[in-house]
């Protein structure tokens, strides 16, 4: 199932695809939350797709979509240098306040705001960032779907849920100044998420998944989940060993080689960029710097 929150004449909903149709499973209020809500039941997509005879049905193109969880209950869990080509840019554009070694021996992990989550085609609000440094991090999402307490390796996809694209938004001199990652990645509008939550039984293979980020049509990022340094059941187990993970937990699992600043000199995200980040069987989710 492909789980979509939206807004259509002046109405909040959340359902599922079918074709170019949403089938409406939640109106009103309550639909903010209903994703996230059907995560914690054990039979909730079931139930939606039972709806789907009688459910009303808005066409896709006609609904503006928000993020699929646009009211995440906690921060989003973000894995920094997980990929291998990533690690040596960063390490090496002397924006790391990290840690020393370019390759991290265990995983590195920082949160974003739930505030700044935002959905396709939202504005990414560039002025924000008084440091105008702002940069993209195309990601895989993986959305927790049961309670997980010390999970280990090879039990740890029994409780992903599904997938979803995540843009990790990055105000680059405001991570360094402050020596952290919180303020610089949790600006409002900073963490694009969507078009939709894909549920993990439509992804035979994640590690054949192949992210691509393109900056105004240009190809920036391109790489396979395979190529991760921590892999998903690694970053369960990690996390999971000391705290426990909640259902509709999202964990933005880290971006590959060919952010901004990356590049000699650094290419900086400017008024009217349009990122684009795709992912095998994701969609694509594509937000434009305001
Ligand atoms: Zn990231």
């Amino acid at each position: 199932m492909k789980l979509v929150t939206f807004r259509h004449g002046g109405q909040t909903g959340a359902g599922f695809l079918d074709g170019d149709q949403i089938v409406v499973c939640a109106t009103g209020d309550a639909s903010v939350t209903a994703v996230r809500d059907l995560i914690a039941k054990e039979d909730g997509p079931k139930r939606w797709l039972a709806m789907a005879g009688q459910a009303p049905r808005v066409a896709l193109g006609a609904a503006t979509l928000l993020a699929p969880i646009p009211e995440p209950r906690r921060n989003i869990f973000c894995v920094g240098k997980n990929y291998r080509a990533h690690a040596a840019e960063f390490h090496a554009s002397g924006f790391d306040s990290s840690a020393q070694e370019q390759v991290p021996s265990a995983p590195v992990i920082f949160s974003k705001a739930t505030t700044a989550v935002v959905g396709p085609d939202a504005p990414v609000r560039g002025s924000l960032d008084p440091t105008a440094s702002v940069d993209y991090e195309g990601e895989l999402g993986v959305v927790i779907g049961k309670i997980a307490f010390q999970v280990p390796e090879d039990a740890a996809m029994e409780h992903v849920f599904g997938f979803v694209i995540v843009n990790d938004v990055t105000s680059r001199e405001l991570q360094r100044r402050h020596n952290q990652w919180l303020i610089g990645k949790g600006l409002d509008s900073f963490c694009p998420m969507g078009p939709w939550l894909v549920t993990a039984d439509e992804v035979p293979d994640v590690g054949a998944m192949e992210l691509t980020t393109r900056i105004n049509g240009e190809l920036r990022q391109n790489a396979r989940v395979a190529d991760l340094i921590f892999d998903i059941p690694t970053l369960i187990a990690t996390l999971s060993r000391t705290m426990t993970l909640l259902p509709g937990d999202i964990i933005a699992t880290g971006t590959p080689e060919g952010v901004g600043i990356g590049f000699k000199p650094p290419r900086y995200l400017n008024k009217g960029d349009r990122m684009a980040v795709s992912i095998t069987g994701l969609g694509v989710l594509e937000n434009t710097i305001a």
